[in-house]
């Protein structure tokens, strides 16, 4: 049963109880209208949030939990925890009926279900981008999800483990080889950290005498076939972020791509062939697949929206973030990027423009100039611009460390003590196995879910701990 709409007019505003207003992913654009509209309709209308995981994820952190340096806990936000007035459905939305005013969702125990609603927010977000290169589905990896990041830390962890015992040196040389493909900021961050992290671990092994054979540290390569890392960023953080991991030791091969991946290792462009088993494809991403399913036009796999982030023939349904073209107002002619700097602001002004189609202010276009960006390239180094002033160093460190804390919707003292204790202490070198190969492939449409063996997402009623890792 849709709910009813507008009823009599109150203090200048339409009374709207009842009416239902449905959000679709609790990302950053997600999460930040729901706040909003909890905030400004104060129960007036229903909220109810559709997102596979009952938290929201901070994925700017994602690198440091892949190297150890934060529990992959403190980057997550409980949802029924923190919005309050929201209700929370737990489910993947696998259909949008416009004409009946419905979505449909599959919940986590595989259970379909549906939803009619006034009002529809679509803020699915992205998912990671393949190229069409042989053997890269089935021999890489991603980085857009706890699965995921969680499979890495595991994968780095028992590569070292497993090179450490190896009697082959050239096994040995290849488990001690990562390949990070894609140096946009995730890339570039994850082969900083990356290197830090196993730097530490055979160093670990080395003090304990169960050691790597020589004295030489793991090799990590990071490629892009653009003609500089961060290609997307200001040329000076690019400039920085280049010295840091040349020194560091990182092999940065810019104008370089892939050819082809196997089990055994990476083919490049220029016919060197890298003994691998570990190829992290950071590539970046494309809008989440659910836009194409709705059927409204797009651009580049995102849906198409006015400056007041709604769908035009379409009022009552709204989309920002990375799965919606918002047109930039900055830059006449474009789209924002697909950035979490944008998806929360316009996520808050979506939240306004949604109460204000029931009488609660006035919509507003969406309008942001970019305030920076900060990269964080592990240790005390990062590259930062705030306001565009370049900084380096430990200065920039501590800048993108705040913005962090302060853009956390939660766990800021957890993450802030586990920074502390990282300071202090040696890299935990464990790897508790709970994410399997099979369970995080690159093509999928739900890189926040482990999936089964069949290539479903596991739910939570079938254990599927039973299957043998096939890590390549
Ligand atoms: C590793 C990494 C590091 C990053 N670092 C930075 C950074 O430093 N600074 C910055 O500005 N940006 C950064 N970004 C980009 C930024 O995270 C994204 O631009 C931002 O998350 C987009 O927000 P969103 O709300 O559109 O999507 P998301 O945050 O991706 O949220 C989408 C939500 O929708 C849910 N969802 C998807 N499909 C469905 C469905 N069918 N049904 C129900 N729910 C669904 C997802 O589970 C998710 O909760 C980074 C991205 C990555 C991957």
């Amino acid at each position: 049963m849709r709910a009813g709409s507008a009823k009599v007019p109150r203090s200048g505003a339409l009374l709207v109880s009842r009416s239902r207003i449905v959000i679709v992913g609790a990302g950053f654009a997600g999460y930040k209208a729901a706040r909003t509209l909890s905030r400004t309709l104060r129960g007036e209308a229903e909220i109810v949030l559709v997102n596979p995981n009952d938290y929201f994820l901070y994925l700017p952190l994602l690198p440091e939990v892949s190297a150890g340096v934060l529990e992959p806990r403190r980057v997550t936000v409980s949802l029924p925890g923190t919005l309050r007035g929201v209700r929370l459905v737990l489910g993947e939305v696998d259909g949008v009926d416009l004409g009946e005013r419905k979505i449909t969702y599959v919940d986590p125990e595989g259970e379909a279900g549906e939803l009619s609603y006034d009002r529809l927010v679509l803020t699915v977000g992205s998912v990671n981008k393949l190229l069409p290169i042989p053997g890269v589905a089935e021999h890489a990896h991603g980085f857009r999800g706890i699965p995921e990041a969680l499979y890495l830390r595991d994968h780095i962890t028992r590569q070292i483990e497993m090179a450490a015992s190896s009697e082959d040196p050239v096994e040995s040389d290849a488990r001690c080889t990562f390949v990070v493909v894609g140096a946009g900021y995730t890339g570039t961050e994850v082969a900083a950290h990356g290197k830090l992290f196993t730097d530490a671990l055979a160093k670990q092994h080395r003090r304990a005498g169960n050691g790597l054979r020589g004295d030489r540290l793991p090799r990590w390569m990071l490629l892009d076939i653009a003609p500089r890392v961060l290609p997307e960023l200001d040329e000076r953080l690019s400039r920085t972020a280049h010295r840091v991991l040349a020194k560091r030791g990182v092999e940065v091969r810019t104008g370089m791509s892939v050819k082809e991946a196997t089990q055994d290792g990476v083919l490049l462009d220029d016919g060197e062939f890298i003994d691998t088993q570990s190829l992290i494809w950071c590539v970046g991403v494309r809008p989440d697949p659910l836009v194409q399913e709705t059927g409204l036009r797009s651009e580049k796999g995102r849906l198409c929206v006015d400056e007041y982030l709604r769908v035009p023939g379409h009022p009552e349904v709204y989309s920002c973030g990375d799965a919606a073209a918002v047109p930039d107002l900055t830059h006449p002619g474009q789209y924002t990027p697909m950035t979490g700097q944008h998806a929360v602001r316009q996520g808050k002004t979506l939240a306004r423009n949604v109460a204000a189609s029931y009488g609660y202010g006035q919509a507003q276009p969406y309008k942001h100039s970019d305030l920076g960006f900060t990269v964080d390239l592990g240790g005390v180094q990062a590259a930062a611009n705030p306001l565009h002033v370049p900084l380096s160093g430990p200065l920039a460190n501590a800048v993108m460390r705040a913005y962090h804390l302060a853009a956390l919707p939660g766990n800021r003292v957890r993450v802030a003590a586990d920074w502390l204790l990282d300071a202090v202490l040696p890299r935990q070198g464990v790897q508790l196995g709970l994410v399997r190969s099979w369970s995080v492939p690159l093509e999928s449409s739900s890189p926040e879910l482990a999936h089964s063996p069949a290539g479903a997402v596991s739910s939570q009623r079938s254990d599927d701990s039973d299957g043998s890792d096939r890590d390549h």
